[in-house]
């Protein structure tokens, strides 16, 4: 198969961990028989240093005439002065929206080798942790009327939370669909005893599972979901639900994995074009050291290649090897137990090549 990839290296330590990432797809390339073609785009900090915009439109021209795009991280400190809507993270927020993600997708995997960095009894963590939420992402309160009024001489503050039927349709097409690539079990998470959104949501959830027989769809309460997630992880595969429950659920999910440079993610909206980066940002604090750990980015391009080219043996071959390369005690430093014993202190650079090393056609 033949695809053209956007690569955003972006700032700090952005440009190391997507090299290390383009290093697995091309080896993915011809382990596979596929052609990967990589366009460059300049986003965020250097965008604003060589061009005075954080995304100029040629760069998210070349986003949008892509398969999919890959991107590392942008930001720092550098450009903490530039005005608001010139700062860095302005230009991911054109890319989302030009690029009409609306679907942003989380996976919570705890990696067995890393168990003991997780937050969570042993034997909650041992039952396994692997599940990903699908949360909506351009509407919801978010994305509602703000507004703050003084009445009766004091201040009064005002958020709207409002969906249609159709956004609600098309975030829950994304559930069912990546259900339909996992184990079929999809859980609609709101708050349908006190919200119309939310009892919204869940009618138009059920009306879409008539059009998945093979997917088993549940309804969980989000106060309730937020205590599941701690008590007994195990027992979800696939949770759908809408902006600002997605983005707090999302962050409990990833604290219970360990460490953020291990999470990826996706973008997705009504194309099979999606915008895949790692969760964390660009760690100025580190760049240019060879020590940040890549695999958060490694894994960012194995969820492309599983949920934008269908390529599922190519995506699980890249999560093999880096289970493999955990299991041989290799660490970055963030991912270093306190007792160092049997484990191995790696950099940047080398654990992409462990990764390489182990990379197997399934
Ligand atoms: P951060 O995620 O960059 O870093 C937080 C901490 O985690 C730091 O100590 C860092 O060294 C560590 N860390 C992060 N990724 C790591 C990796 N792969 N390997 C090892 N350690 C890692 O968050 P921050 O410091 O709050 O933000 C730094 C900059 O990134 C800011 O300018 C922020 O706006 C930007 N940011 C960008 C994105 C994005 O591009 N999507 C997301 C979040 C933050």
């Amino acid at each position: 198969m033949q695809k053209t990839i956007a690569v955003i290296r972006g700032d700090g330590i952005g440009p190391e961990i997507v090299d290390q990432a383009l290093l697995v797809l091309d080896r993915i390339a011809a382990l596979y028989g596929h052609e990967f073609t990589y366009l460059d785009v300049d986003m965020g900090g250097c965008a604003i240093d060589k061009w005075g915009d954080p995304l100029p439109p040629a760069m998210l021209e070349t986003c949008l005439a892509s398969h999919s795009v890959l991107l590392g991280a942008v930001g720092g400190p550098k450009w903490n002065h530039v005005p608001g809507p010139m700062r860095p993270e302005k230009g991911l927020l054109r890319l989302r929206a030009g690029m009409e993600v609306y679907s942003n997708n989380r996976p919570a995997k705890i990696w067995p080798q890393l168990a003991c960095a997780s937050p969570l009894k042993p034997e909650i963590v041992d039952k396994g942790i692997d599940f990903l939420i699908v949360r909506e992402l351009t509407g919801g309160i978010y994305f509602g009327r703000h507004e703050t009024v003084t009445e009766n001489g004091q201040q009064v503050a005002l958020d709207e939370l409002r969906y249609s039927e159709e956004e609600i349709r098309r975030i829950g097409r994304i559930g069912f669909e990546t259900a339909r690539k996992r184990s079929r079990k999809l859980c609609s998470v709101e708050k349908s005893n006190v919200l119309d959104s939310s009892r919204l949501w869940k009618k138009v959830m059920h009306q879409l599972a008539e059009e998945y027989p093979d997917v088993t769809l549940t309804d969980m309460l989000v106060d309730n979901c937020a205590m599941q997630i701690v008590k007994d992880p195990s027992q979800f595969d696939v949770i759908v639900t809408e902006n600002m429950f997605g983005d707090i659920l999302s962050d409990e999910a990833s604290m219970i994995t360990g460490s953020i440079g291990m999470i990826p993610s996706s973008s997705l909206g009504d194309t099979t074009r999606g915008l895949y980066e790692p969760i964390h940002g660009s760690a100025p604090d580190i760049a240019g050291k060879d020590v940040a750990n890549p695999i958060g980015t490694i894994l960012a391009a194995a969820m492309m290649l599983r949920y934008s080219f269908d390529m599922p043996r190519e995506a699980d071959a890249i999560e093999s090897a880096v289970s493999a390369v955990l299991s041989q005690g290799c660490r970055t430093a963030d991912i270093l137990p306190p007792q160092t014993a049997g484990c191995t202190l790696v950099g940047c650079r080398e654990m992409g090549r462990l990764i390489l090393d182990n990379l197997k056609k399934g």
